[in-house]
């Protein structure tokens, strides 16, 4: 049998598909980015994400899947539905992909993938617990022990999203009461810039406004980072990180976020747990998805880290 050399790694988005060849050390031999179809229907999502897979998989020993969503440890599929994709409820998303490409399948949420790729290869590396935070329209989250992710019973752990922190204000499509993430998360953040008056299309526009001295944009930006300190800080609490890495697209916004963020971590968790605690930006960029998939894969198959 020859060597195995490779794991093929899947990002799922909404919009684009990520893949790329992973080597067991986490380095990125082969990437690529193609649309993920999310916006057809669930068979031109699959057929997406098995076309890709196939234009990698020679001589790779196994694929590994980051997708939205929760997604339950033993079996690899979908628990329940995912907003982002058009995908049925419980959908066997590993079952299906093994099905198709005849090689071991790993499957996990998307942001936990982020993650376990920066725990292992990234701004974590060398830390024993770590959390990793993907900050785009929402807040993904990531917990990973060990060179483990902590995916909790059925696939759930580490959603900071969606709890109820008694934030008032819009309500979340999630049904938790006092949600914190249409305060914390970049979506919420455009919407209310927008009804506060300032030309916004991304979160980018709001804190280029606030460098810009805009009084408004500024104030929307500590609401923000308060809340998502909050929603930080109580993680901090309970799993006792070294590391916060933060990731996604609104960490481009670099150290007045991370400035803010470190600011508001310090009021809503304990001096114990936040003296030696390390807030950093995250080092594998958009890629930190795709190499948590592959190395993903690669701990399915009993190699690698
Ligand atoms: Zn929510």
């Amino acid at each position: 049998m020859p060597a195995r050399t490779h794991t093929v790694a899947l990002d799922l988005g909404g919009t684009d598909l990520k893949a790329a060849s992973i080597a067991s050390s986490g380095e990125v031999r082969v990437f690529t980015r193609v649309p993920s179809r999310a916006g057809e229907d669930a068979d031109a999502l699959v057929a997406a994400l098995i076309g890709t897979a196939r234009g990698l998989l020679d001589g790779a020993s196994g694929v590994g899947v980051g997708c939205p969503g929760v997604i339950h440890p033993a079996s690899g599929a979908l628990v329940d539905r995912t907003v982002h994709l058009p995908l049925p409820t419980d959908f066997p998303l590993r079952d299906v992909l093994e099905r198709a490409l005849g090689v071991p399948v790993a499957a996990d949420n998307d942001a936990n993938c982020a993650a376990l790729g920066e725990h292992v290869a990234g701004a974590a590396k060398g830390a024993s617990v770590s959390i990793t935070i993907t900050l785009g329209t929402g807040v993904g989250c990531g917990i990973v022990v060990d060179g483990h992710v902590l995916r909790g019973a059925w696939g759930g752990a580490g959603e900071i999203a969606h709890m109820g922190l008694g934030r008032r204000g819009r309500a979340c499509g999630c049904g938790v009461e006092g949600c914190a993430e249409p305060l914390s998360g970049g979506e919420g953040l455009v919407l209310r810039a927008r009804e506060s008056g300032l030309d916004a299309t991304g979160a980018a526009d709001v804190f280029a406004a606030a460098a810009d001295g805009d009084a408004r944009a500024t104030q929307l930006i500590d609401e923000m980072t308060d809340a998502l300190g909050q929603q930080i800080g109580c993680a901090v609490q309970m799993l006792n990180p070294e590391v916060v890495v933060i990731g996604g697209g609104i960490a481009q916004a670099g150290e007045p976020l991370l400035a803010a963020l470190r600011a508001a971590v310090a009021r809503h968790a304990q001096r114990s747990h936040v003296r030696s605690l390390r807030i950093v930006p995250a080092a594998l960029g958009n890629r930190a998805g795709v190499v948590g998939a592959g190395l993903l894969a690669w701990q399915r198959l009993g190699g690698g880290t």
